[in-house]
């Protein structure tokens, strides 16, 4: 039989590790996918480099610094090289079937407003928009008819899981943790804890800020408030569980105690390729799940006492208005001076929390209320950070 078309596919973050992970699939793929814009923060020739293999309409490096250097490295070429911050939302503009959100950091909430209120399917990985603004796009996609497609690999597990489901019939869900590189170390340990040992993630392999959210298990958190604008369960029905071998990425109960999990490798190209072909499924090449030579599947609880991370998010959450905006403003500045040597491991949940006890709890309205709340949770963060400079 004759070949479908191949789906027009934008990818935002396209340099990044979910980017490049996504990239992989279209590779393995090539007939199936048409790529149309990519986007990179500020490695212009990285980004050259993909738009030329891909063919990419558009490149689009947000650094308008790199604007040159992105459109020498495209000559000769009929992909057209695109700067600046409007030129991300504009390159939300151009139709595509499906867009990957895989810029980290509140930075990539505007155009995934764009993408949501132009009706398409959004595969969505930066979670850090979802809590800045999780209201807002829920209700930008419910207005457009937009699809958001999970790409965290819990909430993507969460989204096949509820496959055939009903969301009112669930009981609980459970979002696994691996526990991160600190898992097993004492307060006093972490407190001397350095940048590369943060990063060094033992089961996945990600981006940096994403690894620190990991190490302070922040990430789970994160994750706890993208569940619950995902998945209107009530915050209460959402549970954490540490799982160590990252196998079973979470599960759900529904009320007749049934439960299911939605179980694989470690790799990041496992959901990503779930939320690319949805709802088809794809080939890959990951490494097939092999539980005998695994052997055995463990688990414990959270320890809220080393790890106050989650706590802090859950109460975020449940506190509303500004405050999972401010928590997230706060968490990336902070990571961000922790990566930079200027700050210390413990400091990241105390700054966060010093941030978050001096908010004001109105709800945004808009995306503009938002993106203010955030510039201003930057502000507050960077003289929390100056204070505890060891510089
Ligand atoms: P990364 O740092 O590897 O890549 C980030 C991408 O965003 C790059 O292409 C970069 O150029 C772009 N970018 C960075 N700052 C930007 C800015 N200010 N403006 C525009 N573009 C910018 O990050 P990653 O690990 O791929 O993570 C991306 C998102 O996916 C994060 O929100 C992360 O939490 C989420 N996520 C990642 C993984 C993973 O395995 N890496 C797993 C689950 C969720
Ligand atoms: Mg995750």
């Amino acid at each position: 039989p004759p070949s479908p078309p191949p789906r027009s596919i934008s990818i935002f973050g396209a340099t990044g590790s979910v980017g490049t992970s996504t990239l992989d699939l279209v590779r393995l793929n090539p007939s199936a996918y048409r790529v149309v814009a990519l986007t990179a923060h500020s490695d212009a020739s990285g980004l050259a480099k993909l738009a030329r293999e891909f063919s990419a309409e558009v490149a689009v490096i947000s650094d308008a610094a790199q604007h040159d250097a992105l459109a020498d490295a495209l000559q000769g070429t009929n992909t057209q090289a695109w700067s600046g911050a409007q030129a991300l939302l504009d390159a939300a503009d151009i139709d595509a079937d499906w867009t990957m959100a895989a810029i980290v950091g509140c930075a990539g909430l505007a155009p995934i407003m764009r993408s949501l209120l132009r009706g398409r399917s959004v595969a969505l990985a930066n979670k850090e928009a979802l809590v800045s603004a999780g209201a807002l796009m829920i209700e930008a996609a419910r207005s457009s008819g937009a699809t958001l497609l999970p790409v965290d690999s819990e909430h993507n597990a969460i989204f096949q899981c509820l496959a055939g489901g009903n969301i009112d019939e669930v009981e609980s869900i459970t979002l696994t943790a691996s526990g991160g590189p600190f898992r097993t170390w004492t307060t006093e340990q972490m407190r001397a804890a350095r940048p590369d040992q943060a990063v060094a993630h033992p089961n996945w392999s990600m981006g940096a800020k994403i690894s620190v959210d990991s190490a302070t298990m922040f990430n789970k958190g994160l994750e706890l408030i993208e569940a619950h604008h995902l998945f209107p369960v009530g915050l209460d029905a959402i549970r954490i569980l540490v799982h160590p071998q990252s196998v079973i990425h979470s599960m759900v109960e529904y009320r007749d105690r049934s439960t299911l999990a939605q179980l694989g490798a470690p790799d990041m190209k496992i959901p990503i390729a779930s939320a690319l072909a949805w709802p088809q499924r794809i080939a890959t090449q990951c490494t097939p799940l092999d539980l005998a030579t695994i052997g055995q599947l463990t688990f414990e609880p959270l320890d809220t006492e080393r790890f106050p991370g989650p706590g802090i998010c859950r109460a975020a959450i449940a506190a509303g208005g500004s405050a999972p905006a401010i928590l997230n403003a706060a968490n990336e500045i902070a990571v961000a001076a922790f990566l930079e040597g200027r700050i210390g491991f413990l400091d990241i949940a105390a700054i966060v929390s010093d941030v978050l006890a001096g908010y004001i709890p109105s709800a945004p309205q808009s995306l503009q209320d938002v993106l203010a709340i955030d510039r201003e949770a930057r502000a507050m963060a960077a003289v929390a950070i100056s204070t505890k400079d060891r510089n």
